[in-house]
């Protein structure tokens, strides 16, 4: 399963922000999914919700896909994967619009608790 690896990566993350702020348990993690990988964000969300890991036991997960944003760096204006066709502007028609969104799933939402 290629999510794994993805997940690992994850884990890995809140490893290193529970060391580095010291909370106990996460308590609520929102994972949010680029729009160009092969990613399923059920299998990511279902991975991720039956780890043994301490730290992200009991968790609530959720993963959220998102669309692509553009952004034209002729006029600068900012749209939607569904306003554009092969990502050209739709007011100026330039195709020099940049792709906003980021492909690997990355931490959106951390809610922990705090040791006490
Ligand atoms: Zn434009």
């Amino acid at each position: 399963m290629h999510e794994l690896a993805f997940v690992e990566g994850i884990v890995q993350q809140v490893k290193e922000l529970k060391l580095f702020h010291r909370f106990n348990r996460v308590r609520e993690i929102e994972i949010i999914c680029g729009p160009y990988n092969s990613v399923s964000a059920d299998n990511l969300e279902f991975v991720l919700s039956h780890l043994s890991d301490q730290c992200l036991n009991q968790a609530k997960v959720s993963v959220r896909r998102v669309i692509s944003k553009y952004f034209c760096s002729q006029c600068a204006l900012e749209f939607d994967d569904h306003d554009s066709i092969e990502g050209l502007c739709p007011i100026c028609h330039s195709c020099r619009s940049v792709v906003e969104a980021r492909r690997a799933p990355y931490i959106h939402k951390l809610e922990v608790e705090d040791e006490n």
